[in-house]
């Protein structure tokens, strides 16, 4: 019996002595070195007691040996489980206390801090540094290279992703071989990726983007990857050269456009990636612009994987997410029913990208999932004629104000036109008279200063009253989580008291 996602990303680098990774001090990884490690490591984590079906929590830096741990996991059945290593020790308990994991890597430094958890749950902690250096690899070294993986179905999991939680709690999002096989191997036709690429890689690896978009898709095809710790403009121009795609949030690209030597180094390139949250159309003129590519944005999430991409060889429409992947099914859905081109609906999502459920969490599961196979996403969508998505907001970012419906990125479209304003976040806050009132926060072009009323006079001309910002504020930068998401929660939270008596 096979092992899909081994046999898929990791068994030929058995036999490949060329590069696979490519780090950022010069140094290469053969394909042969690297599965030596997946091997060490997969005895390791079985001396440590895991089996089939058990889960091994990392909270662990960016590194090859990472990777390896990931890849070491799925290959012998067990449940890969990463977790950001933003997450204090009380937000660790509960991702520990839910998921309860046989094998918990942490970084060196943390390991006293969190022992407490690893004790109160029964769950092996071990260490894993950056440099490999630590409790796991000292384990690893004594281990042999010869390896056999487990044996498992299409449909059993190999990872659990939390999903970021900025309402309620976390859920782990249960993922399955075949929905990660299946994502991989569309993005891969999708984007033409062939064993002739290099993919710089500098997204981390405990999301769905950078671990299952970029690793799996460029493990699948066969091509190497420059393995960055994390983004710096500056190193990231510096090895551009070296490959021939890159993948990124929308920030990657809007800090590159910031950095000398842009144009130089991308000029070679095969294709731009983005996704994860929203690439401004502007950023993706300016990006044509100096480097002559078209971004090639996509659209997902960590339950599905990707859903939607623009075309390859197509028209790349900007501010649009682009066409629904091969094999996956969408719709948009308001009132029950299918709205017509043009009109705005909650997107769901059905196919073998549609994950398994919520660990442990069967009323979430079936909130969201129905029993036919459809996914609730949340995020609000308009599709035109021609099949292209654009995606509006998310359903709980959408403003009621007197009973109105206000879609934020309408307005935020129109705000970021107005001379001086770099970017913005238009938010709904408690009013007591419209239920919800508008609001809009903004963030100036660097050196230009902002007088937020002549900017909501700028507007309003272009909008209907009901949808003219109420009030505005200016601030220097809007919040982000580390893929590069708004974290429109924080600011709701922070204005919440502006329109109350
Ligand atoms: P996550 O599960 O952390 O990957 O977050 C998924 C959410 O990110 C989606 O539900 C969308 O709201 C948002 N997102 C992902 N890609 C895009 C995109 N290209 N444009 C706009 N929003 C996006």
């Amino acid at each position: 019996m096979p092992n899909p996602l081994y046999d898929a990303l990791f068994a030929a680098l058995a036999r490949r002595e060329t590069p696979l990774l490519l780090l950022q001090d010069g140094r290469e990884i053969s394909g042969v070195v690297f599965h030596a490690q997946i091997a060490r490591y997969a005895h390791a984590l079985h001396s440590l007691g895991v089996r089939p079906g058990d889960r091994v929590a990392v909270q662990i830096a960016k590194s090859p040996e990472a990777l390896a741990i990931y890849a070491a996991t799925v290959s012998m059945g067990a449940i890969f489980l990463p977790l950001n290593p933003a997450y204090t020790a009380a937000e660790l308990g509960y991702f520990i206390g839910n998921a309860t994991p046989k094998v918990f890597l942490c970084d060196p430094a943390k390991s006293a801090s969190l022992q407490p958890i690893a004790t109160t749950y029964a769950v092996h902690l071990r260490t894993l540094g950056g440099n490999a250096d630590g409790s796991f690899p000292d384990l690893a070294a004594l281990q042999s290279d010869d390896f056999t993986p487990t044996d498992c179905a299409p449909g059993d999991l190999a990872a659990i992703l939390y999903t970021s939680g900025t309402t309620g709690r976390s859920k782990g999002a249960m993922l399955t071989h075949d929905n990660l096989l299946y994502n991989a191997q569309a993005l891969a036709q999708v984007w033409q990726f062939t064993a002739a690429d290099t993919l710089l890689h500098a997204l981390p690896i405990f999301h769905t983007h950078g671990l299952f978009v970029a690793s799996n898709v460029s493990l699948l095809t066969g091509g190497k990857m420059i393995f960055l710790p994390g983004f710096d403009a500056e190193t990231v121009i510096r090895l551009l050269p070296k490959a021939t795609v890159m993948m990124g949030v929308p920030t990657f690209y809007t800090r590159l456009l910031d950095t000398l030597g842009l144009s130089q180094a991308a000029q070679h390139m095969r294709v731009f990636i983005s996704g994860s949250a929203p690439l401004l159309a502007e950023t993706h003129v300016a990006f044509e612009a100096q480097t002559g590519h078209r971004i090639l944005e996509r659209y997902g999430m960590t339950e599905t994987n990707m859903n939607t991409s623009n075309p390859y060889d197509g028209e790349r429409r900007a501010g649009t997410v682009g066409l629904a992947l091969p094999g996956v099914e969408l719709r948009l859905i308001a009132h029950g029913a299918e709205v017509a081109a043009g009109e705005v609906g909650v997107i769901e999502v059905r196919g073998p990208n549609v994950f398994k459920g919520y660990w442990q969490m069967p009323e979430k599961t079936a909130e969201e999932l129905s029993a036919d196979g459809w996914f609730l996403t949340g995020d609000l969508a308009t599709r035109d004629a021609d099949g292209y998505i654009t995606i509006v907001g998310r359903a709980k970012d959408l403003i009621i104000t007197g009973g109105f419906n206000v879609y934020p990125k309408e307005l935020e479209l129109l705000l970021d036109e107005v001379p001086g304003v770099m970017e913005s976040a238009v938010i709904g806050l408690p009013h007591p008279d419209f239920g919800e009132a508008v609001f809009a926060v903004l963030a100036p072009r660097k050196g230009a200063t902002l007088d937020p009323a002549a900017v909501l006079a700028q507007v309003a001309q272009n909008l209907a009253r009901f949808k003219q910002p109420k009030a505005a504020v200016v601030v220097s930068d809007l919040p982000r989580n580390t893929m590069g998401k708004v974290q429109k929660n924080l600011l709701r939270a922070e204005y919440a008291g502006w329109f109350k008596k």
